[in-house]
C-alpha cells in the first residue's frame, strides 16, 4: 500500500483505487493518483519536491493475523516483532522492504525503487483529472 504524506498540512492521502483519478491533501496543494496500480506506479503533484513523501507499507504486514494478547481474542492482539521479522524474511529478495529490512518505508516522490517495485512520477506532473475551475 502506498500513501502520500503532505508536509504542507500534515495529511496522509490514499490514492483512489482507479487509475488516473487523484486525491488531494486538505489544503489542496498536493495530489496523488495511481498511474498504474498493478505496477505500483504512482503520480504525485506538489509545489516542490520537499512538499510530499510517499509512504510504502508492506501488504503482507497489513494482512498478517493478529497475535492474541493477554489471553484475549485475536481482535485484541497485535503484530509482534517476531511476526514483523518473519514478514521481512519471507519477502522476495528484490522487494525494497527486504533490502531496507522494514515493513514501512518513506521516500521522496521522485525516488525510483529497486527492481521496479516502487515508482513514482515527478512532482511537477499535473493531476490527470485536474479541473482549473474547481476550488480545491
Ligand atoms: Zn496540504
Amino acid at each position: 500500500m502506498k500513501l502520500m504524506m503532505s508536509h504542507c498540512c500534515g495529511r496522509l492521502v490514499v490514492p483512489p483505487s482507479k487509475a488516473m483519478r487523484s486525491a488531494y491533501c486538505e489544503c489542496g496543494q498536493c495530489a496523488v493518483w495511481w498511474i498504474d496500480p498493478r505496477l505500483g506506479t504512482l503520480g504525485v503533484h506538489a509545489p516542490s519536491d520537499r512538499h510530499t513523501s510517499v509512504i510504502g507499507i508492506n501488504n503482507a504486514f497489513l494482512t498478517e493475523p493478529f497475535t492474541p494478547m493477554n489471553g484475549g481474542k485475536d481482535e485484541y492482539g497485535c503484530i509482534t516483532k517476531q511476526q514483523i521479522d518473519n514478514i521481512i524474511r519471507e519477502c522476495p529478495p528484490n522487494y525494497m522492504f527486504k533490502t531496507v529490512e522494514s515493513n514501512i518505508i518513506r521516500f521522496r516522490p521522485d525516488f525510483h525503487g529497486i527492481a521496479g517495485i516502487t515508482f513514482t512520477k515527478e512532482t511537477k506532473d499535473i493531476p490527470p483529472d485536474y479541473d482549473k475551475n474547481k476550488d480545491y
